[in-house]
Order: structure tokens, then C-alpha cells, then sequence
């Protein structure tokens, strides 16, 4: 299904982008400050994003979304972090409802997609990861058992973020024993649970080196209706996987307008640091650092725009949105490093907020996939070498 209305013109995106920044201006560095010193929630922030539709660019018309591009999307989660803002503590609510609409039953769709597009509902919860499994979620430990009507969830999820903040969570378990499925990639499904109403349901936040939201959550015997399930039992995996792609777009998208901000950050203050009676930016031991960085950002953004193109137009993008998300996640990160050496002693120092971006951007090479696992799949499904693992 296209779930996508032509590409957005190229103004349109501008005119996006344009609203964006206009928006984000109101959520100036202190404002990210004091929530990082205590590791708190931007809901402020959250809301404006909600209450302007950008967090529903992905949803069609019909569920009261605006049906915008991935183009567009991806957009509006670079602008974000080229201000100075994080779009962590929400950018699961533009994509994580992907699964629904591409295999959710109608019901589902009418249910929940229109509640998701107003903001009603929060869908930013995607319990995927666990403590013994790690990468290899094949090997998740979390059951749901079918019994009569509903099914029993036991189990663990670590690094759930958001779960504090979100009406609703897409967990992956185990509904077939490893050993009695068909095939290795069987036997994991998909459910929408409703944490709202969830007895048996525990979340623990974990403190992090950069304010995340994210969590630890616990499964104890929690009952959840059987139409909780999306699409057909056991064939989760593919349906988690299919999702990943914009997962991985979206992100590198950010790390994108990350890498911006430090580049722009450190030119600016190249120009005006007066060291030895001159700028420091008039040293080329200075100055190539800021263009290698900008180099290296602007070919990860043309991978971001061509994996973004292949997706809005239903091609197979696995590889470009694998590779977008670890050039761009290289690119903020390098970015970063020269950004705080340019800066010298006051790159440490909290009100230039490059320190906080730093341990921020530090994120996206690990996670939502780590580089070690897109090199591997890349050298496996692309380049035909043997699977490693
Ligand atoms: C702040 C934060 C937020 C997150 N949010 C979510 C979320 O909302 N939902 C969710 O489900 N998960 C989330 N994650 C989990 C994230 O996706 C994982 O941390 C990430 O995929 C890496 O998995 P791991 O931590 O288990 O590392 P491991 O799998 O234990 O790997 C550790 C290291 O070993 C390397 N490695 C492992 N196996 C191989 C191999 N075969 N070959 C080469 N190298 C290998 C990895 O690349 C990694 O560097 C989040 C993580 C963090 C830190």
C-alpha cells in the first residue's frame, strides 16, 4: 500500500521547514538546559509539535494525518536538531504507527490512527530490546500465551523509551517456542498494548549520560485482550522489520541537522575567537577540521534524500536507509568531536550547549542499530559475503 501522496514540492518542504525553525525558536537552549539537568521531559515542546500536525506527517488524509512525504518527514526531524532541540522524546509518534497502518486490521486503523494523527493518543513506545538478547532478536525471551480471549505477557524489556510518556507500546514477543517454529524467523508477534489500562504492567526509568526518557519494563502475568494483536501471530519479525526503514531514515535525518548545528556552532565561533591576536578560524588547523565535517555531512545528506526517495516511492531501501543512518551517524559525530575542539575549554562548559549535543548525538551510533550490525548487513545482503553470525 502507498501510504504516501506524491512527493511533496520542493517549496512546500521549504515552507515545512520554515515553520519548523519558527517553532523551535520558542525552545531556546535554556530551555533544553534545565531540562537536562534534571532529566526531564520537554512536554512543552512535545505539544507544540503535536498541536502544529508535524508529528502526524506520516499518517494519510483518511486517518486525519497529513499524508506528507518521507521526504518532507525527514524534513522536519533535521530542522529540529539543526536548532539546537531533540526530537528523541518524540520522533517515535511519526513513525512507530507504521506497523498499524501497514498491517493493522481495518478496525485497528479506524481505532487508533485518527487518535495518533490529533495527539490524543501517544503510540512512542517500541519494546523490541531485551537484556539477554541484545542485537540477536531472535532470541527474545518475553512470551505471550494465548488464553481463550486474551493473551498472558511475561517477560523483560530494556531501554524502552518514552514508556513514561506513551498511552500505547508495539512490544515484539514470542507467541511460538523457538524450537517449534517453522522457521528461525517465526514465532515473534506483534501486539498494541494499551498501557493505560495494563495490570502486571512495570516501568523503570533509566538514567542516561544524555536525557532520554527511556526505561526498563517489566511483564507479570499482564493480560491483554486478543485483539491486541497486529496482523497475523508469529509473523512479528517481518512486520518490526518493515518498519525499521523509516525507523532508520527519520533518525539519520536528525543526525543530519545535528551535524549542521555543530558546524554552524563552530564557524560562528571560529570567526569571532580572537586567539593570538587573529581569529582562531583564520588557522587552517582550525578551519579544515569545520569543512572536513561539513564534507562528510553533505554526503551523508544525499544518501539521507535517496533513501527518502526510494521509500516514498515503495522501492526497496534497505540498504540506503542502513547506510543513511550510519554516514549520517558517523557524520554528527565527528561533527561533534571537532565542534567541542574548536570550542576549546568553553566546548565543556554547559551554556554553550555543545556538550549537551554531544553526549545527545553520541546515541546514533549505537542505537536504534548499531554500526557493527548495518556493516554486517551490508557485507552479507549486498555484497554477498558469508553471514557472520
Ligand atoms: C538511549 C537508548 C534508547 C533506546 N531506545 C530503544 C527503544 O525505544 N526500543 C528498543 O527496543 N530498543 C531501544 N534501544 C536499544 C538499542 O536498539 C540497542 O541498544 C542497540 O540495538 C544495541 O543493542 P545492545 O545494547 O543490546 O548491544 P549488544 O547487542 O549487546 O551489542 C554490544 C556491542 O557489540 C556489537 N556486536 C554485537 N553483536 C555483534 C556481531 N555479531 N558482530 C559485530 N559486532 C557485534 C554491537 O555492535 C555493539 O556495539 C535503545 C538504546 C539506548 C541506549
Amino acid at each position: 500500500m502507498n501510504e504516501h501522496r506524491e512527493p511533496a514540492a520542493t517549496d512546500e518542504i521549504a515552507q515545512i521547514r520554515e515553520a519548523v525553525r519558527g517553532l523551535c525558536g520558542k525552545f531556546p537552549g535554556e530551555y533544553w538546559r534545565a531540562l537536562d539537568r534534571e532529566r526531564a521531559y520537554p512536554t512543552e515542546f512535545v505539544q507544540a509539535l503535536t498541536q502544529a500536525g508535524f508529528l502526524a506527517a506520516l499518517i494519510p488524509e483518511e486517518y486525519g494525518g497529513s499524508g506528507l512525504t518521507m521526504r518532507t518527514a525527514a524534513a522536519i526531524m533535521e530542522e529540529i536538531h539543526a536548532s539546537g532541540c531533540n526530537g528523541a522524546a518524540c520522533h517515535a509518534q511519526m513513525y512507530t504507527m507504521g506497523t498499524v497502518l501497514r498491517h493493522g486490521s481495518p478496525e485497528q486503523k479506524k481505532r487508533y490512527l485518527p487518535a495518533i494523527a490529533s495527539g490524543g493518543l501517544r503510540l512512542q513506545a517500541f519494546g523490541v530490546t531485551e537484556p539477554t538478547s541484545g542485537t540477536d532478536t531472535l532470541n527474545l525471551r518475553t512470551q505471550a500465551v494465548r488464553e481463550g480471549d486474551h493473551y498472558v505477557v511475561n517477560g523483560q524489556k530494556i531501554w524502552t523509551s518514552r514508556a513514561e510518556h506513551s498511552d500505547l507500546m508495539l512490544l515484539l514477543a514470542r507467541t511460538t517456542p523457538r524450537e517449534k517454529a517453522k522457521k528461525r524467523t517465526e514465532g515473534l508477534s506483534v501486539f498494541l498494548v494499551d498501557m493505560r489500562e495494563a495490570k502486571g504492567l512495570t516501568i523503570r526509568p533509566i538514567r542516561t549520560m544524555m536525557n532520554h526518557a527511556t526505561t526498563e519494563v517489566f511483564f507479570d502475568q499482564m493480560r491483554i485482550p486478543a485483539e491486541s494483536l497486529v496482523g497475523e501471530e508469529g509473523k512479528g519479525f517481518r512486520y518490526i522489520l518493515s518498519g525499521m526503514n523509516a525507523e532508520r531514515i527519520l533518525i539519520a535525518a536528525e543526525c543530519i541537522g545535528d551535524a549542521k548545528w555543530f558546524i554552524d556552532k563552530a564557524a560562528a565561533y571560529a570567526k569571532e575567537r580572537i586567539v593570538f591576536g587573529r581569529p582562531i578560524g583564520q588557522n587552517q588547523g582550525v578551519q579544515f577540521p569545520i569543512a572536513r565535517a561539513y564534507a562528510q555531512m553533505r554526503a551523508a545528506e544525499l544518501m539521507v534524500h535517496e533513501a527518502a526517495a526510494l521509500y516514498e516511492s515503495d522501492r526497496d531501501c534497505g540498504a540506503e536507509a542502513n547506510m543513511a543512518k550510519l554516514l549520517a551517524a558517523d557524520a554528527s559525530w565527528a561533527a561533534a568531536d571537532m565542534c567541542v575542539q574548536t570550542h576549546g575549554g568553553f566546548g565543556f562548559a554547559e551554556e554553550y550547549d555543545v556538550e549537551r549535543k554531544f553526549r545527545e548525538t553520541r546515541l546514533y551510533t549505537v542505537a536504534p542499530i548499531s554500526t557493527n550490525l548495518i556493516l554486517s548487513y551490508l557485507a552479507e545482503h549486498v555484497l554477498g559475503l558469508p553471514r557472520s553470525y
